[in-house]
């Protein structure tokens, strides 16, 4: 009876060093399909922060109606350095583009948009698969639910 009991602890010892493994495989993959998605989300990241920036700079300069640029909110330090999106080797963080509306001494709006993965106010419809390969949305997801479906 023991050897029985000692092996199937051995197999199931096996089994979860397996599934720890396959995961760590999964989450480790930097080079893998989900990549566009982490240079995407990396970058809209980047956008977030822009805009938070954006919004103290306009904030402190009520009269300011020109161009605010990631140069500009670096230089008088309302954000650190950023890095350049990562869609393009050629990309420079400076090349994201605010947009901003106030009315008087009120800021209705601020938007970034990268030339490459869109508008940050659009992720959630139009500019959702823009900088990601085509109908890769829904490949992905399709990949996803069927992993899903397998440990059901
Ligand atoms: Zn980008």
């Amino acid at each position: 009876m023991n050897i029985i009991k000692n092996f199937l602890k051995a197999i199931i010892i096996l089994l979860i060093i397996t599934s720890v493994l396959i995961a760590a495989f999964e989450l480790s993959s930097g080079d893998g399909q989900s990549r566009p998605f982490l240079v995407k989300k990396e970058c809209l990241e980047g956008m977030k922060k822009i805009q938070g920036a954006s919004y103290f700079y306009l904030m402190e300069r009520p009269k300011f109606t020109g161009e605010v640029s990631v140069n500009e909110l670096i230089k008088y330090g309302y954000m650190e350095q950023l890095a350049a999106c990562k869609f393009l080797n050629s990309s420079r963080s400076d090349n994201y583009k605010i947009f901003y509306k106030r009315d008087k001494n009120e800021i209705n709006f601020i938007d970034v948009a990268c030339e490459n993965h869109g508008h940050l106010s659009r992720q959630g419809d139009c500019d959702r698969e823009k900088g990601l390969p085509n109908g890769f949305v829904d490949n992905y997801m399709a990949r996803v639910k069927t992993r899903f479906d397998l440990y059901k």
